[in-house]
């Protein structure tokens, strides 16, 4: 046996003792077949009743309250968070998101119903956001870019029909975009911060 072959072979028995995992040429071949398959969804409902009184001296009307973790619009966390993610990672309208929680999920739920969970997502996200914007602006070295992005009036804060503008500002653990009107050196500044101290 050459040094070459004993010193392999003395590695395989030990591996073999040791339970290790085994060498190359000690797998052996076998043939699996995954199939893959999504559970059939059905949404989960949840009915509270609020009952009510009026007062027959006074008139005061006295209603229960919803319990503190039912979300008064109707529409769970996580129905909330899906219906965000599709709209903004995913670029799905209102009407293509109507679809899906429809079609995949068995919601169903008007188009009204998603910008008003989309408004509402919006002030929720406001604070995080800001908080994420300006951990970035403290960070020593960061990406950013903008290219063009359409804007339209739906929120009335575009009236001249300007050209629309996505920002983006970047580190390896946070990214925050920015919608805006404008590219010039002042919404760079805005956006990047207070860079005196970079050069
Ligand atoms: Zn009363």
């Amino acid at each position: 046996m050459s040094p070459t072959t004993a010193a392999a072979a003395d590695r395989a028995s030990q591996g073999a003792a040791e339970g290790a995992a085994p060498w190359p040429h000690q797998i052996h071949c076998c043939a699996e077949a995954c199939g893959y398959d999504i559970p059939p969804v059905t949404p989960i409902v949840e009915e509270h009743r609020l009952h009510q009184r009026i007062c027959p001296c006074c008139q005061t009307v006295d209603r229960a309250a919803l319990p503190a973790d039912v979300e008064s619009g109707g529409y769970s966390p996580r129905l909330t968070a899906l219906v965000g993610t599709l709209g903004s990672t995913f670029h799905l309208s209102h009407l293509k998101i109507q679809r899906l929680l429809h079609e995949a999920f068995g919601v169903r739920i008007s188009t009204g119903g998603i910008s008003c969970i989309r408004r509402r997502l919006n002030s929720l996200l406001e604070q995080p956001v800001k908080e994420a914007h300006l951990w970035l602006q403290g960070q020593p070295i960061l990406q950013a870019d903008e290219t063009i992005y359409p804007v339209g009036n739906a929120d009335g804060n575009n009236p001249d029909g300007r050209a629309g503008w996505v920002w983006v500002l970047r580190n390896p653990l946070v990214t925050v975009f920015e919608l805006g009107l404008s590219r010039s050196k002042a919404a760079a500044q805005q956006l990047i911060g207070d860079t005196s101290s970079a050069f």
